[in-house]
């Protein structure tokens, strides 16, 4: 079996020269990507962003959707700032995720991934059906720009993210699997959740976390791989049954000294457990 890439999540704005020579010197060679702001989509920035991206050896996989006043301060915040579930921003937010599925084929991207924010249990709530046809839209306008979507877990249980899946039928729809979403938000244990989930997972960031004591209401902690609950030796082995074959894209949502570090230390860690696959 071919060794599968290590990849790395990437936010341009943050010290993007850095990251790539972290990326270089651990022989990182692929990228999930913060989409920069608006005003930053401009020809010129897709030609800066594409010579360094190529001259680190680098490839940019995934293209993530971000939007102008989301904040993750709180599962309370999430609920009512992320992604397309917001009500009142969901409209506006539906035609940057095209405008940004229009700059990733620019960039030579052919995935974007986004939080789609709670999604409703009940298929019967207005929220559900909204997002039912603004995904379906945007699945759509990502076919005619060669594009898979990929939906990142955390917020709801696996049980209603591959409902909604299935009930937006469409093929190029698929799942970004991040297990520490599923302890930091309460939505489920990861490794079963990965399994329910199956051939959907298309792509997976290796991040690591704590379950809170009071999973679902206060945020669990984010710590550094290998140190959290994911047990990533089931969870590489589940990935290997299920037939894997994208990169291990490590996330680690802090920043400076001790964010490389804690990197350095996750592809040590990594490196060890890649022959499972
Ligand atoms: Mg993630």
């Amino acid at each position: 079996m071919k060794e599968l890439p290590l990849g790395l999540f990437i936010i341009p704005d943050d010290g993007l020269e850095m990251r790539l020579r972290t990326a270089k010197s651990l022989n990182i060679t692929t990228a999930h990507v913060l989409t920069p702001p608006r005003k930053q989509r401009t020809a010129d920035n897709i030609q800066l962003l594409k010579t360094k991206f190529k001259e680190a050896t680098v490839e940019i996989t995934i293209l993530f959707c971000g939007f102008e006043g989301e904040s993750y301060a709180s599962i309370a915040e999430v609920e009512k700032t992320v992604g397309l579930a917001p009500e009142q921003t969901g409209n506006e937010r539906l035609r940057e995720c095209k405008e940004i599925s229009d700059f990733s084929a620019a960039l030579g991207v052919n995935t974007i991934g986004m939080h789609m924010g709670f999604i409703p249990g009940d298929i019967n709530n207005d929220t559900y059906q909204r997002l039912l046809k603004q995904t379906r839209e945007l699945c759509d306008y990502c076919r005619d720009n060669k594009q898979r979507l990929h939906l990142e877990t955390g917020q709801e249980k696996a049980e209603v993210l591959l409902g909604f899946i299935n009930d937006v039928n469409r093929v190029n729809l698929a799942i970004n699997f991040d297990p520490a979403n599923m302890i930091l938000y309460g939505a489920g244990e990861p490794i079963s959740a990965l399994r329910f989930l199956g051939h959907h997972v298309k792509s997976i960031h290796c991040k690591d976390a704590k379950w809170a004591e009071n999973p679902g209401q206060d945020w669990g902690a984010e710590v550094v791989c290998g140190q959290g609950d994911v047990n990533f030796e089931a969870f590489f082995m589940t990935l290997k049954e299920l037939g894997y074959q994208a990169p291990l894209t490590i996330e680690r949502e802090i920043s400076g000294e001790k964010q490389i570090k804690d990197i350095e230390n996750t592809v040590a860690y990594l490196n060890k457990l890649k022959n499972i696959f």
